[in-house]
């Protein structure tokens, strides 16, 4: 097919940091190719289509929607096919086992009198002197300045520390830290405080939290399209199986039946990882980069529960977040064990979860009359085949412990694991299993490998580069925005050095 045809690049893998860099570049000139293995695009930010439900691939909600990256690139490629759904965090409810919903903000054409927003902080338990004190804290996290942030990112400070120093409340330590979980889904020991601040103040400023109307698929199919309109090449069901490395520089790649396409630049949107080991070969590196590479630690990962159901359960929330404890009590250093545990494979005994509704936000996701549950809860952090029959029946079970009705309305069931399985799953009848979304962000956001500390997307090999949620230095955000970021960034440092050598545009 493209015997002869050579490009300035290609771009291996069509999630948010592939399709990002592959349309910018596009839209600068380069003449790009961009190959996805699977069916459609997205990666872990996908969709699929099941007996008349578009569901996700994993469990989203979008930090920030067009205030920040995703409606920057989308203004630059001058494209406007993607609408968000905004206010999801303000239409949210929290559930602990025994209460009713608690709804959690207020959307802009709502009002809530303070006495209505001390009245929810008493529901999940909070004393009076807590209220007047998450009042100070939420007010001093919004007033840290940029300056102070960079110093704190600079400093590898922890969040563990940092609200060890804020506030003596353990309610509050424990509930910044359930936020916590929520963006980066790593204990607060591991957090950059800098880098916690940074996004939390982001989406609390921008208001902006939102979903894709179309399901998740709706961001990367937005890219695709401008990857298109700027003549580039998309082509899906292409699988890369190694990426080509003559004289130390990287030449093309070779798909899997053996065609072998040439390029100037090659951009891999894989995990750095798996990047370096499976497409290009650990033997094109010192052995002090495969160190730094192989020590890169992953956030722990998800378990994603996706439950179709033939009537409404939970109706006006856009999303919810249950759990099985009565308050927010933890001390951080419990908290922190409770992440070792389920790194040690331990299923945890009342686990929490965050469930977005994407059918009470885009009905055209769910049949009329008919809803879509999307349950997400903590898994630990690996790729190993592993038999996750028993952490599916725990979490299906603890979820019919807040709705027990699910379980008689319940069509199908799909489930995400973070690698694949190796038992027979036994839990319910219609029931799929998708696995490999591995870790939620690839390259954790620790306090040593956020800001300038987080690995470069440039290999050490010439025109080699890693884009998504593993690489790129002075990248920033949660899951899709940090990907996203890394995109634009390797796009944009691609852009001038080309622009300035006048090599290719
Ligand atoms: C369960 C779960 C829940 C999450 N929840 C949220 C959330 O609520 N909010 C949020 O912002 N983020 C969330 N994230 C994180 C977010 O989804 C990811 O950070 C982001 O989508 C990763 O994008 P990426 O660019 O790194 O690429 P990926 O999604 O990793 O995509 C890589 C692409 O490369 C393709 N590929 C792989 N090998 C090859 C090959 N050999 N040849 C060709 N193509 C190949 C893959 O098929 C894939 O399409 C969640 C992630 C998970 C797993």
């Amino acid at each position: 097919m493209f015997k002869d045809e050579s490009f300035d690049v290609i771009v291996i893998g069509a999630g948010i940091g592939g399709t990002i860099c592959a349309a910018l570049l596009s839209q600068a000139g380069f003449k790009t190719l961009i190959l996805e293995k699977n069916a459609q695009v997205g990666g872990a930010c996908s969709s699929y289509y099941k007996e008349g439900f578009i569901i996700d691939q994993a469990c989203h909600i979008i930090p920030v929607g067009l205030k920040g990256i995703f409606g920057k690139v989308l203004k630059r490629c001058g494209l406007q096919n993607l609408k968000f759904s905004t206010g999801i965090a303000t239409n949210s409810a929290i559930r602990l086992i025994n209460t009713d919903y608690i709804k959690m903000g207020v959307s802009e054409n709502e009002e809530r009198s303070p006495e209505e927003a001390q009245e929810n902080l008493k529901l999940l338990g909070f004393t009076s002197e807590e209220q007047e004190e998450m009042l100070k804290v939420s007010f001093k996290l919004l007033g840290i300045s940029k300056r102070k942030i960079r110093q704190m990112l600079d400093e590898k400070v922890s969040l563990y520390t940092f609200l060890d120093s804020l506030t003596e409340s353990d309610r509050i330590k424990s509930f910044l830290s359930w936020f916590d979980g929520l963006m980066f889904v790593i204990p607060p020991r591991l957090t950059s405080a800098g880098e916690f601040l940074r996004s939390y103040q982001e989406m609390m400023i921008k208001n902006d939290t939102s979903y894709p109307i179309g399901g998740c698929i709706a961001i990367p199919s937005a890219f695709v399209e401008g990857i298109k309109k700027f003549g580039g090449t998309v082509l899906t069901n292409t699988k890369v199986k190694q990426i080509v490395i003559e004289n130390d520089r990287a030449t093309g790649v070779e798909l899997e039946d053996g065609t072998r396409i040439d390029s100037r630049i090659i951009i891999s949107n894989l995990n750095i990882k798996q990047t370096i080991q499976t497409l290009v070969g650990p033997k094109y590196f010192e052995n002090s980069y495969l160190n730094k590479v192989n020590n890169l630690k992953e956030s722990w990962s998800s378990i994603v529960l996706k439950i179709a159901l033939d009537k409404i359960i939970i109706p006006n929330f856009s999303s919810v977040h249950l759990f099985n404890v009565d308050d927010f009590t933890s001390q951080l250093k419990s908290i922190d064990e409770a992440y070792d545990a389920v790194e040690r494979g331990e299923i945890p005994d009342k686990p929490a979860f965050m469930v977005p509704i994407p059918s009470n936000i885009d009905s055209n996701l769910a049949p009329p009359g008919k809803q879509l549950l999307i349950c997400g809860s903590i898994g630990p952090p690996t790729r190993e085949k592993q038999n996750w029959d028993p952490w599916i029946k725990k979490y299906y079970e603890s979820i019919l412990e807040f709705h027990p009705e699910i379980d008689d309305h319940k069509i199908f069931m799909d489930v995400s694991t973070p690698s694949p399985t190796t038992g027979k799953i036994e839990v319910t009848t219609n029931f799929s299993i998708f696995t490999g979304n591995c870790s939620v962000e690839g390259t954790a956001l620790t306090q040593d490998q956020s800001g300038k500390y987080r690995i470069s997307s440039q290999l050490p090999i010439d025109n080699l580069f890693v884009v998504g949620d593993s690489a790129g230095t002075d990248t920033h955000g949660i899951g899709t925005q940090i990907a996203a970021d890394s995109g634009f960034k390797c796009a944009e440092f691609l852009i001038n050095k080309y622009k300035l050598e006048k090599k290719i545009v």
